[in-house]
């Protein structure tokens, strides 16, 4: 069966059509700059062809119709037909307390996932669009699927998720943790127990998804038990952009001194702080490392900032747990960056962490690169969140 994963964001269209019986991907592309002036197409096929265009797409309906076009009648044109398409995944981001799994979508999940929109009010409302404009452009006969970015972090106990503020915050407003990049983390961690031979509900795994976004799980027996991020993605260690967690003292202290507003303290957390802010040079971990490089201290301080707090963070995890059998990286910087995974490893050195430095400047790679004799394994896995989108939507429509 074909899949079309489509992800979609407030003025953009991700989206790729997998072929899931032999998981090649048929094609993928990118509608851009959608409801702005200059938006486009830029479509690509598994054989190398491409098709772009600039294409007037004031909402996401005219994005999937494009994307159509792309895919049925374009130069670069995989299917002759929208008839081949089986189904369609959405990733969507939150899922609040309701779904705590992918599941098939009718008017009424459409509906849910357009109320959850005030927890994300920039990526729920274009999910819910791209749902809305899919329904409109491939009618209601392909059957659609939302996977849950929170969902697989709903099995978080109450004492990981409630924060301690006064409990009728969470009561009235529903402010708990919910994670994000579950669809990431649920597919390493199953990726891992694989690896290790094992059965998930065998296994404890820590894993790490550090790109621009960052996020390090405790997985338990195949679920989550504690996530970094919070209530949104700012919380949990500094990332490209985003403080992470910060004493709220320090903020209240700042917004007074500088007569600033809450959403633009929240502007300054979000978009200002992390790799970017201490650094003053980038938000991208390659242009901090080679600042570093170059003598800059305030970069060299942000890359030491984020590993040791990511090793913090893994390492409360595994108290958390009581232990871990293995230690995953994946995403961008988790994936590529071997200074970054041998400096965290160093802090479980006393717990018998060995890095193999060899293997650890494989790239691209699913590789295990810990050494045989140490006592927890490390992995680099590449994560895979469109397939990972693909599968739950196989198993749903097909009901295996
Ligand atoms: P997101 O999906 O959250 O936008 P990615 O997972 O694509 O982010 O990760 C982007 C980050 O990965 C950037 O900070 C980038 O510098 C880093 N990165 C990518 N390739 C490398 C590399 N070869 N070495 C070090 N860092 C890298």
């Amino acid at each position: 069966m074909k899949i079309l994963v489509a992800n979609a964001g407030s003025s953009s269209l991700k989206y790729q059509l997998i072929d899931m019986d032999n998981e090649q991907v048929i094609a993928k592309g990118l509608c851009d700059k959608i409801g702005l002036s200059g938006s486009n197409i830029s479509h690509k096929a598994g054989d190398g062809r491409t098709y772009a265009a600039e294409i007037d797409m004031p909402t996401h309906a005219e994005a999937f119709e494009a994307l159509m076009f792309a895919l049925t009648e374009s130069d670069a044109k995989v299917i002759s037909s929208p008839k081949e398409i089986g189904a369609i995944g959405h990733r969507v981001v939150h899922g609040g307390t309701f779904f705590n799994k992918s599941c098939l979508i009718d008017d009424a999940v459409a509906e849910k996932i357009n109320e959850l929109k005030e927890l994300a009010p920039l990526h729920n409302y274009p999910n819910y669009l791209g749902i809305v404009a899919c329904t409109k452009t491939f009618g209601k006969d392909i059957p659609q699927v939302a996977v849950f970015d929170t969902a697989f972090h709903q099995t978080m106990p109450e004492k990981a998720y409630i924060f301690g503020i006064p409990y009728e915050y969470f009561e009235k407003y529903a402010v708990r943790r919910y994670g994000a990049h579950g669809t990431s983390h649920k597919y390493v961690a199953e990726r891992c127990a694989e690896l290790l031979g094992k059965d998930k509900s065998e296994v404890k795994i820590v894993t790490c998804h550090i790109g621009n976004g960052a996020s390090i799980t405790a997985v338990d027996k195949g679920e989550c038990v504690d996530t970094s991020m919070g209530f949104t993605p700012l919380d949990g260690f500094i990332m490209g952009t985003r403080s992470g967690g910060i004493d709220p003292s320090a903020l209240t202290y700042i917004a007074e001194k500088e007569n600033i507003s809450a959403a633009e303290m929240s502007n300054i957390l979000n978009k200002k702080s992390g790799l970017l802010g201490i650094s003053g040079v980038s938000s991208d971990n390659r242009d901090v490392s080679a600042a570093a490089q170059n003598g800059n201290h305030r970069a060299a301080l942000a890359n030491e900032i984020q590993r040791y707090q990511i090793a913090k963070f893994v390492g409360s995890y595994i108290a958390a747990m009581n232990g871990t059998d293995a230690i995953v990286f994946t995403a961008g910087i988790g994936e590529n960056d071997p200074v970054l995974r041998t400096e965290v490893c160093k802090h479980f050195e006393y717990m018998g962490v060995k890095i193999d430095e060899e293997k650890n400047h494989i790239r691209g790679e699913e590789v295990e690169i810990s050494t045989p004799d140490s006592k927890v394994k490390v992995y680099i896995i590449p994560t895979n969140e469109e397939l990972a989108i693909a599968k739950d939507t196989l198993a749903l429509v097909t009901g295996k």
